[in-house]
């Protein structure tokens, strides 16, 4: 995977820039949202990897915003660390309690941010599975190596990464545009259609051992790996 994508929620637009500035340096892609309502449309868009979320915003609250994010089953897990100027106790509690994984109370450097942020990213993120496992298909992340039952297929690097990731996240559907993001990134300026041809590719690859019934094209939508 590219980049680790951090999403900042934060209305004052010197604090957000200078924690854009940072983590940008630090190798991070980064998003920002001025309220709640912008933050929602890009964490439905294209999930980040953390969210940083002011307490107060124009629209709504901060905590509220990750009130509605911790009901949704697609961004339950999603790492939080809350930003805010409160620093009682109290306030602190609140926060963890409606679902923040950390808190960090302002002013703080960007190197506590940081140092903070990949705390959480680690805790977060168990290590990749090894193996990889729908049906009849088995990809040796390691190894790289893809196999449908005991049939090794060769795969190109662009078909291999797809498949790695419709893998991880299987039985769920994305969209091109989606899928463009995930595993070509987001800074990279490609038609959907690309998307397509490389489903096509992978697909020929997989046909002649049986495998290419799992991924499936969802009409009017995109695509998705499924064993059903
Ligand atoms: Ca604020």
């Amino acid at each position: 995977m590219g980049a680790r994508k951090v999403l900042i929620v934060e209305d004052e637009a010197p604090i957000r820039r200078m924690i854009a500035f940072n983590l940008t340096r630090a190798g991070f892609d980064v998003e920002e949202a001025p309220d709640c309502t912008t933050a929602r449309t890009l964490i439905a868009d294209g999930r980040p990897d953390l969210v940083l979320v002011d307490w107060m915003l124009p629209d709504s609250s901060g905590l509220e915003l990750m009130r509605t994010l911790r009901r949704d089953e697609s961004s339950r897990d999603l790492p939080i660390i809350m930003l805010t100027a409160r620093a009682e106790e109290r306030d602190k509690l609140t926060g963890l309690e409606g679902g923040a994984d950390d808190y960090i109370t302002k002013p703080f450097s960007a190197r506590e941010l940081l140092a903070r942020i990949n705390a959480l990213l680690r805790r977060a993120s168990p290590p990749d599975d090894v193996v990889l496992v729908a049906g009849e298909l088995c990809i040796d992340t390691v190894g790289c190596r893809v196999r449908v039952g005991d049939h090794q297929v060769n795969l190109g690097p662009t078909e291999y990464r797809l498949l790695r990731f419709l893998m991880q996240n299987q039985e769920r559907v994305f969209t091109r545009s989606q899928l463009l993001d995930q595993v070509w990134g987001r800074n990279v300026y490609i038609e959907e259609r690309t998307v397509d041809v490389h489903v096509r590719r992978l697909r020929q690859a997989l046909e002649p051992s049986g495998g290419a019934r799992y991924v499936q094209t969802v009409r009017g939508t995109g695509y998705r790996l499924s064993v059903r």
